[in-house]
């Protein structure tokens, strides 16, 4: 027997494997590949089956550092959680003012260069990257760029990066 649908309570869901874009990240382009979904046929509810999430936000914060162009709002922010700080505490952990955080996340003012990476470094220290050698945030470039893509899809080890689709 499956499970029944939890919002209208009349169909078993239907299980099916799935690309999905995670939105609930809060990072507009992230798409994890090969994820179980359970499909209501009935009210179209589902519920996305994802194995591994601590290794999963591990992995994408992983994948937003290593871009070269400076973070966005939507990148700020998904850092800030993924170290598990308010703005408030973020504020004071890199020396900026709460307001200042705000106007970052939420793209009115581009984070400063500096804080850009305190903020990534803050990410390897809390939880250490192999093959993040430091030289690599002198390449940061001081420009804004569409959203990182970033695909992942679960293994037997956790969660990797798989090639953009064509
Ligand atoms: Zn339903």
């Amino acid at each position: 027997m499956g499970k029944t649908c939890r919002t209208c309570g009349k169909t078993e869901l239907t299980s099916s494997v799935e690309t999905y874009l995670y939105a609930e990240s809060g990072l507009p382009n992230v798409t994890l590949v090969g994820i179980e979904i359970r499909r209501c046929s009935t009210c179209g509810d589902y519920e996305i089956v994802l194995p591994r999430v601590t290794d999963l936000h591990r992995a994408i914060a992983h994948a937003v550092i290593t871009k070269r162009a400076r973070l966005s709002g939507a990148e700020v922010r998904y850092l800030r959680k993924y170290l598990g700080w308010s703005g408030v505490d973020f504020a004071k952990h890199i020396g900026a003012e709460p307001s200042t955080v705000l106007n970052w996340e939420t793209d009115k003012d581009p984070i400063g260069m500096a804080s850009d990476r305190l903020l990534r470094l803050m990410v390897v220290h809390g939880s250490p990257v192999e093959n993040y050698p430091l030289e690599e945030l002198t390449k940061i470039e001081n420009e804004r760029r569409p959203p990182l893509a970033v695909r992942l899809s679960p293994n037997a080890n956790g969660w990797m990066q798989v090639p953009q689709a064509a």
